[in-house]
């Protein structure tokens, strides 16, 4: 998993992940050669997770035992990290990499947002096909227009039909004005 925060030291929030997840720095697996040394597992690292090349390096975490979600630095060995010396340090825990000297910009990099646009469903008021990312904002506006001309015929009937609240409204006018 890539984190995007350069100054982050927990475990991401679920809320996290997921924005993580959409710009492809979540939890992803790299199979790295058993043998490869740290320049293997630098690119390895930079295909999965291409955001990073402007983070200007990183720091490889992980997980802390026990229930605390503090995030424990692996120190980086004068060789680099090698995949031996992963592998001995992280063991079954999950490897967070985060960015040094800059911070990815999650909303450069592009969310959920540009993602889906091969799934689209039909607008039950208008009929359009819309991306079903979209489908939200779309129905906000559409439902806004339908109800606008419905409120316009209904608005006009109102003050054209009884007699009887014009004249309630008179007198009210006429008491204020009288105290
Ligand atoms: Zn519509």
């Amino acid at each position: 998993m890539c984190l995007a925060n350069k100054h982050q030291t927990t475990v991401p929030s679920a809320a996290e992940k997921i924005a993580l997840t959409c710009s492809k720095l979540g939890e992803q697996k790299i199979i790295f050669h058993k043998d490869g040394n740290s320049a293997h597992v630098h690119t390895k690292i930079m295909e999965t997770f291409p955001a990073l090349e402007n983070g200007g390096g990183y720091d490889i975490l992980r997980s802390s035992e026990g229930r605390t979600k503090t995030l424990m630095e692996i120190p980086i060995p004068s060789s680099g990290y090698s995949v031996a010396y992963l592998r001995s340090v992280l063991g079954q825990a999950k490897g967070y990499l985060r960015p040094i000297q800059k911070s990815i910009n999650l909303e450069k990099v592009g969310g959920c947002q540009n993602k889906v646009d091969s799934i689209k469903v039909n607008c039950l008021n208008c009929q359009l096909a819309i991306p079903m990312n979209e489908i939200k904002q779309h129905q906000a506006n559409c439902q806004k227009e339908s109800l606008e001309t419905d409120e316009t015929i209904p608005s006009i009937d109102l003050t054209l039909a009884p007699g009887a609240s014009t004249s309630n409204c008179t007198e009210k006018q006429m008491k204020l004005f009288l105290l």
